[in-house]
């Protein structure tokens, strides 16, 4: 039973729907309606077009309603009191495309009107767009906003013709577009900023606290120009448009370093762009970043504080396994051992550790540096990924005798981790031999301070959580402009910690069933991530939301 009531929006969060029917403007009938048209559109149309589409309010009445949504300032615009460099600030292409009009300067902060400031996305187009240091949002009616920008451009100027190729951007306009880009993606703490050629244009995205966002859409006349400049940047091939690339690079954005790392992927209407980024000058995570409890990270203290013994971080793509790495190098290995990593790439600076580059494209695999580095005789061995035929059964012989090893695998949880190195040729009974701890783990968000408000969780949710007493501080995310509307601001790892204890090394000889590894693992006591994630959200860390979503349910609540 992981089952959990159905949800089509954030939860907690009014709905527009709501907001209408609550101030009167609309009732049932005509909400059932409008929300019954909007499915016809494919629910790509706002609600707020819909129902002012069909008639069913005025855009003075949506416009309140909006403002009461998203607690944000209503604004009666007079063309005539609208300071002109205010309004142009915006294209105009731009501000009729998202309804919004600039009328006035606050300092560097632009005063903006919107009919329906929708997503996050527009918003932060809105201010990129501006050249805008920041925005302070107003509602206003759609009329209004039209008519101040009919008088500011003039009614008979040409619409949003498509400029000619040439004219579109010059290499000035270019960089400086692209290097808003990047400000905002390190502003917005994005590790992932990508480019994508679209039939509509090129989608700007970035990736948040593991989830994406869509930044913008740029005309498609200026794509090949940004595409380039983002290839410059990492030193890529301009004129090979037909085969994958990647590269690396250090851009230095408002005062912080930060190391860029550039792949390109052809497709038919031209080629992506990803960037990954990555704060240079990021300091070393500690243990209590992994919340664990007192007696567990004693557990892991004694397991690491050996001289030999595996301990292995597994998780989905993204669950941050080499956060815990560090995190575990860092607080729990005494400075006086020798300490090699092997990462790649390698993602922080370890005072003390000799740090080594894994990079397959000159040969230099996980495998080979690890002969290499265990010729050396470090007393730990930190190797970044352990997920393939060549490196696991070096790394878990090393492990089983002489050396230390942190390492991560791509795993489900810690069974599958378990049986998959079997799988991987590795015997079992060296299996069962060596790995002292793993830490299966996934990354949840944490709610932003701004805007997180105290919450009595829904009792059916709290049920298909198995959760039974309800007692703790929960919160539920709203979002504000502070978050970008998402209501969680970063991001904190959930780590289950099995210690291989008897149990579960005589289940592992006996046996590559995956259930009964987990049979057994349950057996010893272990919290599982669902329990660790609850227990955050308890004390207010996380939302049951976020762990419905980002945590799997334990196996033996769903078999
Ligand atoms: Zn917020």
């Amino acid at each position: 039973m992981s089952a959990h009531p159905a949800r089509t929006d954030p939860v907690g969060r009014p709905r527009l729907g709501d907001v209408l029917l609550r101030l009167g403007l609309i009732d049932h009938q005509h909400l059932a309606a409008a929300l019954e048209a909007r499915l016809a559109t494919g629910g790509s149309t706002r609600l707020g077009r819909v129902v002012l589409d069909l008639g069913l309010v005025t855009d003075t009445e949506l416009a309140r309603a909006l403002a009461v949504l998203h607690v944000l300032p209503l604004v009666e615009l007079d063309p005539g009191s609208v300071d002109p460099d205010a309004a142009r600030a915006l294209p105009r292409e731009v501000a009729e495309r998202l309804v919004a009009v600039g009328f006035a300067w606050r300092g560097n902060r632009l005063a903006v009107a919107v009919a329906d400031p929708g997503d996050s996305g527009d918003l932060v187009e809105l201010r990129t767009r501006s050249g805008a240091e920041g925005l302070e949002v107003h509602i206003a009616p759609e009329a209004q906003i039209l008519a101040t920008l009919d008088a500011v451009w003039g009614a008979a100027a040409p619409g949003p013709a498509v400029r000619p190729v040439e004219a579109a951007q010059d290499d000035a306009e270019t960089v400086l577009l692209v290097d808003r880009l990047l400000i905002d993606a390190v502003h917005a703490r994005a590790t992932e900023l990508t480019v994508d050629p679209q039939r509509d244009g090129l989608h700007v995205r970035i990736r948040v606290d593991g989830v994406l966002r869509h930044l913008m859409t740029l005309p498609l006349t200026g794509a090949g120009a940004i595409v380039d400049w983002l290839k410059a940047i990492a030193d890529l091939d301009l004129d090979e448009t037909r085969m994958p690339q990647q590269g690396r690079a250090v851009a230095l954005v408002q005062g912080d370093s930060v190391a860029l790392h550039v792949a390109t992927l052809p497709t038919v209407l031209g080629e992506r762009v990803l960037v990954r980024l990555r704060p240079t000058s990021r300091s070393l995570p500690s243990l209590d970043s992994l919340g664990l409890s007192g007696s567990q990270q004693q557990v892991l203290l004694d397991t690491v504080g050996r001289r030999h013994g595996l301990v292995l971080a597994v998780g989905p793509v993204g669950s941050g396994r080499t956060h815990t790495l560090h995190a575990v190098l860092a607080g729990g290995i005494d400075p006086e051992r020798s300490i090699v990593t092997l990462e790649d790439p390698v993602e922080a600076e370890i005072p003390g550790a000799l740090q080594v580059p894994v990079d397959p494209t000159i040969g230099l695999t996980y495998a080979h540096a690890l002969e290499a580095a265990l010729r050396q005789r470090p007393d730990v061995v930190l190797v970044g990924d352990l997920g393939d035929r060549d490196t696991a059964p070096i790394a878990v012989r090393a492990a089983a005798t002489d050396q230390l090893v942190l390492t991560s695998m791509l795993a489900v949880d810690a069974s599958d981790a378990l049986t998959r190195l079997v799988r991987l040729g590795v015997p079992a009974s060296q299996v069962a031999a060596a790995v002292g701890l793993v830490l299966s783990q996934r990354l949840v968000r944490t709610p932003c301070p701004d805007c997180a408000v105290p919450h009595e969780p829904d009792p059916y949710l709290l049920a298909s959580l198995w959760v039974t007493d309800p007692r703790g501080t929960w919160v539920e995310a709203h979002g504000c402009l502070a978050c970008s509307g998402t209501g969680y601001r970063g991001r904190i790892a959930v780590v289950e910690l099995l210690e291989i204890g008897p149990e579960v090394r005589q289940a592992l000889v006996e046996t590559d069933d995956e259930g009964a590894v987990r049979r057994a693992a349950r057996a010893a006591g272990t919290r599982s991530m669902r329990e660790q994630a609850v227990e955050l959200a308890r004390r207010g860390g996380t939302t049951l939301d976020e762990i419905v979503r980002a945590v799997p349910d334990d196996p033996d609540h769903s078999s």
